[in-house]
């Protein structure tokens, strides 16, 4: 997958400084939708009985961030290691999505989205070639930097979800030099 047919992500398309200030960007966007959004029950409401609500989306992200932070980490000190599924269906039950206040999960979503840009800025390029297998779509070998435009992909997509649901506008232009 170069390219997602449904977002338009382009997994070619973007250095990974670029990655590290579209993931800022994007939490930020997130952190604006999520806070702003009158009233606060929008941000609950599934558009079909089976589609994530715009809270549920950004709960999501948030623990794609610390998932993929976790795998990163493995995959930097285990040689080709394989992950364990975040099982996001179930995650969604067992931590009560639906139920979370959208001003915390804003706030978290901002700090596991540092806390993975802060990772990737330590980075050497040999620990960003360090491969690992990842199993979405289909298992494949990858490096870390792969997983990095990959977790930035789900930020997009979702960012997508959110804002059709919401109905609101592009994520904010954030200054990438600071
Ligand atoms: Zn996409």
């Amino acid at each position: 997958m170069v390219r997602c047919d449904q977002c338009g992500f382009d997994y070619e398309a973007l250095s990974l400084e670029e990655v590290s200030s579209e993931l800022d960007r994007l939490s930020v966007g997130f952190v604006e939708v999520l806070t702003r959004s009158e009233p606060e029950e929008r941000t609950r409401l599934r558009p079909e009985p089976d589609v994530w609500s715009a809270l549920e989306y950004s709960c999501h992200v948030r623990d794609v961030f610390l998932a993929q932070r976790e795998r990163i980490l493995l995959a930097l000190v285990e040689v080709h290691p394989l992950f364990v599924s975040m099982y996001r269906e179930q995650r969604c039950v067992l931590d009560g999505y639906a139920a979370q206040n959208p001003h915390e999960v804003a706030a978290q979503l901002a700090m596991a989205g540092a806390m993975l840009t802060s990772l990737l800025s330590r980075l050497s390029v040999e620990q960003l070639g360090r491969t690992c297998v990842y199993n979405y779509p289909v298992p494949t070998d990858r490096n870390v930097a792969w997983v990095f435009q990959h977790t930035l992909h789900e930020a997009v997509h979702h960012f997508e979800d959110v804002r059709r649901e919401l109905g609101a506008g592009a994520p904010p232009e954030v200054d990438s030099t600071t």
